[in-house]
């Protein structure tokens, strides 16, 4: 274990560990120490944290709530469980904490445009809401199978004032997204800011989306405190890229109490090869300027993933998440598709809450967890997002689970 806090990571390099770093080309480098200097900056700026807080809460709607989830809780006959909100924030899920910051952190920089790669849309859509409230020019980089699937992201960003640009090449989608706005990053550094969707990529970015992220379990350790006067026993979240989760654990990462499990998809099943659950089944590698847990191919290049939840569709995770998994301070499980779906509509019925699927994983773990321990222990999920986004797609692929008798 670590004898220091996990909140000195990662070090002035970027490295948590082994994990993390900055593997960029040279053109890029002092466009990052630009940005990373700006990260160390803007933490001890009054005026930027006033700002950053007023649209925290004016307008994204902060504090999001801890709610109770009474029904299930008796249900299941175990452990209390906690919902943190997050689906109830402006465009409906967690993202849109660090693409406030992303944005205003560019605009003080002096940039005229932000630009970044979305998969499903949702970071698109968040980005582009950012960058219209902060005032700044928005081009998102899609896949054109993914503007094929996700019309109504596309047609929201576009009303938000983003350019969507499409990109044709390879699978089309959320891979060849992040290398063509890389690439046109490198052209247009200058001016343009890139806002990376999770904590992933090049230092600083992991770090400065844990920061932006972190504000989740500030919140939820005062929420906690008025509630039942002690620490959560386990805080649970999906992990894609992983920004949700940290921002979860952050303030918990040195309470040895709490106990913290971040959720992969485990897709189709884990022997399945179609899943991505990168901490189970990966091994260290390189991908998007960082190191860290990779699935991959033998040559070394990212597998081919899936998920049903897109937001969780990614073969690599943020370095901090490596690392505090071969630390042990977090343990990583998983939960595959029909779990998911299970969870989806069982949460809908019983809460009157539809979660995103990607959420959906993290509950469906905890259902299965809460009946093991006792009426007094206490979990909470991050409730990354809503899932209005889905319940077209689980009502076609999921019939079944949709309309059949999951109440027993
Ligand atoms: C994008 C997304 C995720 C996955 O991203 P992380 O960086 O792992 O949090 C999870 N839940 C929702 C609702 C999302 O939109």
């Amino acid at each position: 274990m670590l004898n220091q806090s996990y909140k000195s990571l990662p070090n002035e390099k970027g490295y948590y560990g082994p994990y993390g770093g900055a593997l960029v080309p040279p053109i890029l480098e002092q466009a990052l120490q630009e940005v990373a200097q700006a990260f160390e900056e803007i933490k001890k700026d009054k005026k930027f944290q006033a700002e950053y807080g007023r649209l925290l809460r004016d307008y994204a709607g902060r504090p999001s709530p801890l709610y109770l989830a009474k029904n299930i809780s008796a249900d299941l006959g175990g452990a209390q469980i906690y919902f943190k909100r997050e689906d109830l924030n402006h465009t409906g899920a967690h993202k849109i904490n660090h693409c406030l910051g992303e944005a205003l952190l560019a605009k003080r920089l002096g940039k005229k445009k932000i630009m970044a790669e979305t998969g499903a849309g949702q970071h698109g859509v968040a980005l582009a809401t950012a960058a219209a409230v902060v005032g700044l020019e928005c081009e998102i980089y899609m896949g054109t199978i993914d503007i094929a699937k996700q019309s109504d992201n596309v047609t929201k960003m576009k009303l938000l004032g983003a350019k969507v640009v499409p990109v044709n090449e390879g699978g089309s989608s959320l891979k060849e997204a992040v290398d063509s706005a890389f690439a046109v990053y490198m052209q247009e550094y200058q001016d343009t800011f890139f806002a990376i969707g999770s904590v992933v990529g090049p230092h600083p970015y992991p770090a400065m989306v844990a920061y932006f992220q972190s504000v989740i379990s500030r919140e939820l350790r005062q929420q906690m405190s008025e509630k039942s006067k002690c620490l959560p026993d386990y805080l649970i979240a999906c992990v894609g890229g992983g920004s949700n989760a940290i921002g979860l654990f952050y303030d918990f990462l040195d309470d040895k109490a709490v106990q913290l499990i971040g959720v992969e998809p485990s897709g189709q099943g884990l022997d399945s090869g179609r899943h991505a659950a990168t901490l189970t089944l990966g091994k260290p590698g390189n991908i998007h300027g960082m190191k860290t847990y990779l699935l991959q191919n033998e040559d070394a290049s990212p597998s081919a993933v899936h998920s049903i939840a897109s937001g969780l569709d990614y073969p690599g995770i943020g370095p901090f998440h490596s690392f505090l998994k071969d630390e042990k301070r977090v343990k990583y499980v998983s939960a595959d598709d029909q779990e998911a779906v299970k969870a989806f509509v069982y949460t809908s019925k019983r809460e009157g809450i539809i979660p995103a699927l990607e959420s959906s994983h993290a509950l469906a773990y905890a259902y299965k967890l809460a009946p093991t321990l006792d009426k007094e222990e206490i979990i909470v999920v991050n409730l990354s997002g809503r899932g209005d986004k889905d319940i077209d797609y689980v009502i076609q692929e999921f019939p079944e689970i949709a309309f059949g008798d999951i109440l027993k």
